[in-house]
């Protein structure tokens, strides 16, 4: 049927494409891809030679009227971002939103999620988790965020880029203290690996070496010791020192 299928791919592992979304995506007018010549190389791996077009931070204000004005010709759309589901720290929730509001048919097709996947290993609790994506490269503007998010009673799932792992759970421990935590490398990859440790803990093994591979970090909710007010005053206070307020 004519509509915007929103594709989940692989985060690594490339058997853990759907049924489905080989069926969709073959059968599909168009996929949007973040990055074209990435997803060449998945399409082309599954046999899959459905013409691609670039869906991307940088053109998706373009682009959108375009893919708008394809729906409405009755053309079958889908869309994948460079690995895991769309729309999860990756371009399309306004595509999403836009085709919606217009009256299109919009099929999500589940599948990997990176935040999902380190869940589902890190052994923390997951009955109520709150997925806060990348944390700001800049420490100053990361204390701060982490500050807004200290009392919320879910595990934290965060999103960071290699490089900046360790300088992100160094302010995660700074701003929260203690608390359990784990940091999911490279799943479902050959070198995929998961280290599960209190944050402090984790934080000086990490201290002055860079990742390789990309990372989810979870941070366990709140231990009831944290609720006292002196300790949320007593870490708080000097972790927002170090910002020029
Ligand atoms: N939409 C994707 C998803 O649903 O998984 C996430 C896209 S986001 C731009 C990329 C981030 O996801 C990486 O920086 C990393 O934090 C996480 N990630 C993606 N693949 C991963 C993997 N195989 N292992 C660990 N983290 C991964």
């Amino acid at each position: 049927a004519p509509g915007l299928y929103v594709v989940a791919t692989p985060i690594g592992n490339l058997g853990d494409i759907t049924l489905r979304a080989i069926a969709v995506l073959a059968r599909a007018d168009v996929v949007l891809c973040e990055d074209t010549r990435h997803s060449r190389t998945l399409l082309a791996h599954f046999a899959i030679g459905t013409p691609t077009r670039p869906y991307h931070e940088h053109n998706a204000a373009k682009e959108r009227p375009r893919v708008l004005a394809n729906l409405s010709e009755g053309k079958r759309i889908a869309l994948i971002s460079d690995a895991g589901t769309p729309l999860i720290s990756d371009p399309g929730w306004k595509l999403v939103r836009d085709a919606i509001d217009a009256g299109h048919r919009v099929e999500a097709l589940p599948g990997a999620s990176a935040a999902l996947t380190a869940l589902a290993v890190g052994g923390l609790p997951t009955d109520a988790f709150l997925f806060a994506g990348f944390l700001p490269p800049k420490s100053a503007a990361r204390r701060t965020r982490i500050a807004e998010l200290a009392a919320a009673p879910a595990t934290l799932v965060f999103f960071e880029a290699p490089s900046r792992v360790a300088e992100a759970v160094a302010d995660l421990a700074a701003v929260l203290g203690p608390r359990p935590a784990a940091l999911a490398r490279e799943l479902t990859k050959l070198h995929e690996e998961v280290r599960r440790a209190p944050l402090d803990q984790l934080a000086a093994e990490l201290d002055g070496k860079t990742m390789k591979g990309e990372a989810v970090i979870l941070v366990g909710p709140p231990l009831a010791a944290d609720v006292s007010d002196e300790d949320i005053v007593g870490r708080l206070i000097p972790a927002l020192g170090d910002m020029s307020l």
